[in-house]
């Protein structure tokens, strides 16, 4: 490892030649850099109701607190397109899933300009570290090492421009160890862009042995809609298969296989989503069916994934830590974000897709010493398009003017400009797709929100003020037809707006899949990345 610390004589020399030739030639010296680094930690499916600075009544995240504390937590930050692929080339692109392409599980076009290129072509050190999910190899990037598809929470491969290799131990820990030679290792003289995007907490949620033990036992509070019946609804909740009840796999839940079983046989067995369960409870067997039985999915899905976020906390934790001891706290933008929220039981589901806010909600906590006012808060709507021209603000570059997302630097300053967006728009195309999730679009304003299940023809329309749970639709209701025709008009003026002709309504993109096999990747010895 090369050694860039200047020792304090050779420091003084150095500043004294400097000085002296700026008398001569009449030029100023360089001043300490200016340009922020900016690092950018994304979890995969960590919900903000599981972070304790955002109110969390199911865990304590004392790492990412501390990131609050010291920054600012954004409380309204959605994703426009509430899966992970989509939510990656709308972060990377600035732009819309019908603008970037990458509408579904389908992999992005990389010769289109992305934050990272614009940030290296300006002169930043960049990378791409952990979960990528988009397909193709990452563009834009000095140095970057990805997981194939979903990736693996222990002794995952990683795809690297040579091939692919494997690292051993728990991708949490290993994502952060390669975050942290990335950043000794990086040259000095440039300011860095580094995207740490780990795998956690995704499905299905597999901890270490360390937050397991956390964890097991451990009587997780239910959340007041896990027994939504959906009524007043429309078809699309009722159809869904995302439910904590009925939809969780064997798998998910860790049920052990019998011994003899293997192959094919025993991925079946894995797969079947019981309706009874046989457990031990000091020693004595008993089998769990019903209200007993759903409480107990409820109870191990949250502990697996309760678990792997307090792994996500502890390693935040030792980054930060890293990132303070090397002198390197007072000019670098930290970030912590999801790709997504996630649904923690709320509407008796789990995953993500859907409209509802436990699902479009992203946690969002912004550290940047000098300008961010410590311990501050906005409710400002802001969306993941929103965060290229962040990224580009703060380096001191222009926004292009195709990207369709907002600096937030002015909100980061304390200053919400005026004309700050009061609405954002909505779309999820996956449909025929994962978890029978129906297609929708839909409009959130500050107080209320309107979807539209267009494969359907079905809206339903919340107000957010006085039903924050999202139970009660109020499409049909007389009284709220004003109310209705106003959020329709807005989400037609919306969808005009960010030029969403319906292109991909009806047809999948064709650009293939991102979950592999990755045939061009060639396997290399395991190594040092
Ligand atoms: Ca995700």
């Amino acid at each position: 490892m090369r050694d860039y610390n200047m020792n304090a004589p050779i420091r003084s020399l150095v500043t004294l030649l400097v000085l002296s030739l700026s008398g001569l030639f009449g030029w100023a010296a360089p001043a300490a850099p200016s340009r922020p680094n900016i690092l950018f930690i994304m979890t995969d499916d960590h919900a903000a109701h599981a972070i304790s600075a955002y109110g969390s009544q199911v865990n304590q995240t004392p790492q990412l607190d501390r990131l609050a504390r010291e920054g600012m937590r954004f409380d309204r930050c959605f994703a426009v397109n509430s899966i992970c692929t989509p939510s990656r080339a709308t972060i990377l692109t600035g732009k819309y899933s019908h603008i970037n392409g990458v509408t579904v599980f389908n992999r992005i076009d990389g010769a289109q300009p992305n934050v990272a290129k614009y940030l290296q072509a300006a002169g930043y050190y960049t990378g791409l570290l952990g979960k990528w999910h988009l397909g193709s190899d990452p563009t834009g990037f000095d140095k970057w090492a990805v997981l194939p598809g979903q990736g693996a929470y222990f002794d995952p491969d990683f795809l690297v421009p040579e091939g692919r290799t494997q690292i051993k131990g728990y991708a949490t820990d290993i994502i952060t160890d390669l975050a942290i030679d990335f950043l000794k290792n990086r040259p000095k003289d440039k300011p860095f862009f580094l995207m740490c995007h780990h795998k956690a907490p995704h499905r299905n949620w597999q901890p270490d042995e360390k937050h397991k033990a956390m964890f097991a036992g451990k009587v997780i509070p239910e959340p007041a809609t896990l027994r939504d019946n959906y009524e007043g609804r429309t078809d699309a909740l009722h159809e869904n298969k995302q439910r904590v009840f009925y939809d969780l796999t064997r798998n998910d839940l860790k049920l052990e296989p019998p011994t003899d079983l293997t192959g094919p046989a025993r991925n079946q067995w894995l797969n079947v989503k019981p309706t009874e369960v046989e457990i031990t409870v000091l020693g004595q067997k008993k089998l769990l069916t019903g209200e007993e039985l759903n409480a107990w999915k409820y109870q191990r899905y949250l502990q697996d994934y309760l678990a792997c976020v307090q792994s996500v906390d502890d390693n935040v934790g030792r980054l930060l830590d890293w990132l303070e001891a090397a002198g390197l706290r007072e000019n670098t933008i930290i970030i912590y974000t999801s790709d997504q929220g996630f649904f923690l039981g709320d509407h008796g589901l789990y995953d993500k897709r859907f409209m509802y806010e436990p699902s479009i909600r992203m946690p969002f906590i912004v550290r940047w010493p000098g300008v961010i006012k410590p311990g501050s808060t906005t409710d400002a709507i802001t969306i993941n398009p929103d965060f290229a021209p962040t990224f580009l603000e703060a380096a001191g570059l222009p926004v292009p003017v195709d990207m369709q997302g907002r600096s937030l630097v002015s909100i980061l300053q304390g200053r919400r400009p005026t004309d700050w967006r009061h609405s954002f728009y909505y779309r999820y195309y996956h449909d025929p797709g994962d978890h029978n999730t129906r297609a929708h679009y839909g409009v959130r304003t500050e107080t209320h929100k309107l979807i539209y299940f267009w494969k359907k023809d079905q809206y339903e329309l919340y107000d957010l003020r006085n039903d924050p749970g999202e139970m009660h639709n109020l499409y049909s209701d007389p009284a709220q037809q004003g109310v209705v025709a106003e959020l329709r008009a807005e989400m037609l003026r919306l969808k005009k707006e960010l030029k969403d002709d319906d292109q991909f309504a009806d047809k999948m993109p064709t650009n293939g899949g991102v979950d592999g096999p990755f045939p061009d990747k060639q396997r290399i010895p395991p190594r040092v990345l």
